[in-house]
């Protein structure tokens, strides 16, 4: 069933409405103009259900809302599959009580959907713009850096609490097409811009995001789960270590490290895998071990993405189970092949749904994780 969720909504194409959705009823005229489709591409990860077809519904009660921030390195576009001769473009951010607006952004259009020009800025969270009728390709907003002397709004409380979304009420298109669909494609946004002899690099990682995205997906399904469409690869000039990921979105990687490992993408994809992991934080009788998540981040780099590198050696009198990273991994893909083949989907989908407990193990494998340990580095020391 899950398998089937997964081939009947393609994660290219994941329908961000449903069905079709009416700007505005069609002109009575003798010609209506033909239906566009709209695809969405935006860094910024959805809240709860405010999807981004949202904004684009000719509803202002209706509206996108994004599960954290935006910030300079986001964006929200809108391709349509033909170009579309606008007088007008209006976009309101924001919702009822002026919160969650953009506070510095611009908004950009593209005639041929690759080159965009600024046509308007954001003032009080809303941008309009008036244009010469050409054919539109697609409608960028962008959040810019904010001017640091600028103070905001006084009320910081209120501030404070609503900062953490942005909320695109709606994007007015006039004259409104007719828009038979919006679909939400992945958006891999890439940054190197304090790391420029990373460019090249940065590419490659970001195809390879694109690429093994929606294998992550497909290797570790749950109920009901909805994986974000957005990944960020920011890199960082003076981070230390090697990468991390933050805020479900984010992931950064030590410029400095990789100039030293540059054939080290598998890192990459480690870090991609807490992205498709989504795993909640601590709540009440749950907290994830951080080992498991680290050691299922390194089982499906190395078993799945590096299956044909050789396995690193794990020494049997001094390793724990406990160990994370490559002797988790090691641990989860023997437990695997002896016991159940299913094994990291199973914790996967517990720990997202924050229930995975220890008693799993002998759940799924009839043996606890300290006997399953002890037959694992018999093994090992067999093999030596
Ligand atoms: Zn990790």
């Amino acid at each position: 069933m899950k398998k089937a969720y997964l081939e009947i909504r393609p994660l290219w194409t994941v329908l961000a409405c449903g069905l079709a959705t009416l700007l505005t009823p069609p002109m009575a005229s003798a010609k209506p103009a033909p239906a566009i489709e709209v695809r969405v591409e935006t860094t910024l990860p959805t809240a709860e259900t405010n999807r981004p077809a949202l904004a684009l519904d000719g509803k202002q009660g209706t509206f996108f809302k994004s599960s954290r921030s935006a910030d300079e390195h986001d964006q929200f576009t809108i391709y349509f599959s033909h170009g579309v001769k606008l007088k007008r473009i209006e976009v309101l951010t924001g919702d009822q009580q002026s919160t969650n607006q953009l506070a510095a952004g611009v908004l950009e259009v593209s005639t041929d959907g690759k080159e965009f020009k600024e046509v308007a800025k954001f003032e009080a969270g809303v941008s309009k713009a008036k244009l010469k009728s050409l054919p539109v390709m697609a409608v960028r907003i962008r959040p810019i850096k904010k001017d640091q002397t600028a103070q905001e709004p006084t009320g910081r409380g209120q501030f404070r609490r609503n900062r953490g979304s942005l909320v695109l009420r709606e994007i007015v298109l006039d004259p409104a097409p007719v828009v038979a669909k919006v679909t939400q494609a992945m958006c891999v946004m890439v940054d190197t811009s304090e790391v420029p002899e990373l460019d090249a690099w940065g590419l490659h990682a970001k195809a390879l995001c694109e690429e093994w995205y929606p294998k992550l997906v497909a290797l570790m399904p749950s109920e009901g789960f909805e994986p974000v469409l957005s990944t960020r690869l920011l890199f960082k000039k003076d981070k230390g270590g090697v990468a991390d990921t933050s805020r479900g979105t984010d992931i950064n990687i030590a410029g400095k490290y990789v100039i030293g490992h540059t054939n080290d993408f598998g890192m990459v994809i480690h870090e991609l895998t807490h992205v498709v992991q989504a795993y909640p934080g601590p709540k009440d009788g749950f907290s994830k071990p951080g080992w498991l998540v680290e050691g299922i981040a390194d089982n499906i780099r190395l078993f799945h993405f590096e299956p044909n590198v050789r396995r690193p050696r794990i020494d049997p009198d001094r390793a724990k189970y406990t160990d994370a990273y490559k002797t988790t991994a090691g641990f989860l893909d023997w437990v695997e092949s002896h016991y159940d083949k299913e094994l990291v989907k199973k914790f996967n989908a517990a720990l997202r749904d924050g229930e995975f407990q220890d008693t799993l193990w002998q759940k799924y494998t009839g043996k606890t994780v300290d006997e399953l340990w002890k037959e694992f580095t018999d093994s090992l020391r067999k093999s030596v």
